[in-house]
């Protein structure tokens, strides 16, 4: 198949990019990514670059994706995972492989609708969708091994560092709107580790939920 060989060549350039994990590899070449971008770009959906998904927004950047990924693994499985920002749900798509659970949080709800409708018509049944901002998500009772967040801000919502577990790996674009570096922070007890990572342009975090 055409999509098969052009995702391979996708996977072949991600590891000259530097990306090593080979299980983030093996993920994101059996991820169908051309049905996750508007059908006109469909053509276009391997090579690394962002993509219209409607509503305004669009599909990270391969890279992005495969980087965030490996970053959030640290070389091993994931129990739980958020994502915040799931737009056309590739990314969670890719998780679904490396993570027992994904949760995935996007604002606006005609691309939560989309993303549960193509992540269930490819058999991904360990991801839920959920309409809402994350920069509201709280609980008191769940907390996440791995937190994504697919857009970026100046600094880390503190929410979030709440849902993050003990000796958990959180990945968050962080800086300005032109320039902003994946950061890593890791939990150790009530210690947040910071470490800069890839220069990357994500779309910025909204509050409130359409
Ligand atoms: N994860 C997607 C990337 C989507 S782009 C992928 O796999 O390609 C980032 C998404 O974050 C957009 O869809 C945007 O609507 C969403 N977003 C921005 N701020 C948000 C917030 N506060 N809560 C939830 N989603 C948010």
């Amino acid at each position: 198949m055409a999509s098969e060989r052009t995702r391979l060549r996708m996977v072949a350039r991600l590891r000259e990019q530097g990306i090593r994990d080979e299980t983030v590899l093996a993920a994101m070449a059996q991820v169908p990514r051309h049905l996750f971008v508007e059908e006109a770009f469909a053509s276009r959906a391997y090579e690394d670059t962002a993509l219209p998904i409607g509503f305004a927004q669009t599909i990270s950047q391969p890279f992005a994706v495969a980087r965030s990924c490996e970053l959030a693994r640290g070389g091993k499985n994931i129990g739980l995972a958020l994502e915040i920002g799931g737009g056309c749900g590739y990314q969670a798509a890719v998780l679904a492989r490396l993570a027992r659970e994904v949760y995935t949080i996007e604002r606006i709800g005609a691309l939560a609708a989309k993303a549960r409708q193509t992540l269930s018509s490819i058999g991904v049944s360990n991801v839920k969708v959920r309409n809402a901002d994350g920069r509201e998500a709280a609980s008191n009772v769940v907390q996440f091994d791995a937190i994504l967040v697919a857009a970026g801000g100046a600094t880390v919502p503190p929410n979030l560092l709440s849902l993050l577990s003990d000796g958990g790996r959180m990945v968050i674009p962080l800086g300005t709107t032109e320039h902003q570096r994946l950061t890593l922070v890791t939990r150790t007890g009530d210690n947040f580790q910071q470490q800069a990572f890839d220069e990357v342009v994500f779309v910025p975090l909204k509050s409130g939920q359409e």
